[in-house]
């Protein structure tokens, strides 16, 4: 019985993912998961009317939910299917999250992608990021998110670290690293290593996983996850290159964990 888990995965609503719902579904039995957790981008009730391109609208959060819930009674027995959404925090909706929870969704994924709201900045994997003041930012918004305890986990934490190269790993780098650490140890929460960034890294020192923030953060012993962070079924496949996650997370010295603590289904 494989215990392989992966709670990082999208649906094509997002508009940048390919598949449908069922294919992800499929792909993951073939990778041999036993639990996959899909975590579509969320949406946000952006105030200003402001489009976001990278997520799915809030009218089409009850048919997502729809969609899994329908695909978890088909595919019981063969593979334990938790629906979920990668959301930020964006403090001025947080009414949003309980929402969302009552709506259906049973776990949350920080994936940081903007700080304070997408309607105002850039995205944090961008050349945005180049700038000290910006990552500080970054890293008290992870940290506040953190706070709240409504994230399972920290996707992508060096997401920050996409456009510098290693050697840029900085004294703001290190205490941008420091302050996730410090509150996902006291949120009791796992660090995700990304194998999409993995997948994408092109040898220059640039993306992410960023061997240099890993290298630097093992001091603070936070536990660590894998995310495949599928945008394409076929991603949850890759045995490969989920093989090659776990044995650099063991080569940096972090301790791995599969599962997730997300709460009981009501
Ligand atoms: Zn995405
Ligand atoms: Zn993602």
């Amino acid at each position: 019985m494989t215990t392989k888990q992966n709670f990082h995965a999208h649906t094509p609503r997002c508009q940048h993912a390919e598949g449908t719902d069922e294919s992800y579904i499929q792909s993951a039995i073939r990778g041999g998961f036993s639990t996959l957790g899909i975590s579509d981008h969320t949406p946000w009730p952006f105030a200003s009317g402001y489009v976001s391109h990278i997520r799915m609208t809030c009218d089409q959060l009850p048919e997502y939910i729809a969609s899994l819930r329908g695909l978890r009674e088909k595919y019981r027995g063969q593979i334990d299917l938790r629906i979920g959404v990668e959301a930020e925090w964006f403090p001025r909706y947080s009414d949003w999250l309980p929402r969302m929870r009552e709506a259906g969704v049973e776990y949350f994924i920080l994936g940081q992608h903007q700080v304070d709201t997408e309607e105002e900045n850039p995205y944090v994997g961008s050349e945005w990021a180049l700038d000290d003041d910006h990552v500080r930012r970054y890293a008290d918004s992870c940290a506040e998110a953190l706070r709240t305890s409504w994230y399972s986990y920290v996707c992508h934490p060096d997401l920050f670290m996409r456009h510098r190269r290693a050697d840029s790993f900085d004294a703001a780098c290190e205490a941008a690293a420091d302050t996730i650490c410090q509150a996902a140890l006291e949120a009791g929460v796992p660090l995700e290593y990304n194998l999409l960034g993995l997948s994408l890294q092109n040898g220059d020192g640039t993306g992410y996983p960023n061997p240099a923030f890993w290298r630097y953060a093992a001091k603070w012993g936070n536990k660590a996850i894998l995310g495949v962070d599928a945008h394409r079924p076929m991603a949850l496949e890759d045995t490969a290159l989920w093989d090659r996650g776990a044995e650099e997370l063991k080569a940096l010295g972090y301790e791995r964990v599969e599962g997730l603590v997300i709460p009981e289904l009501g």
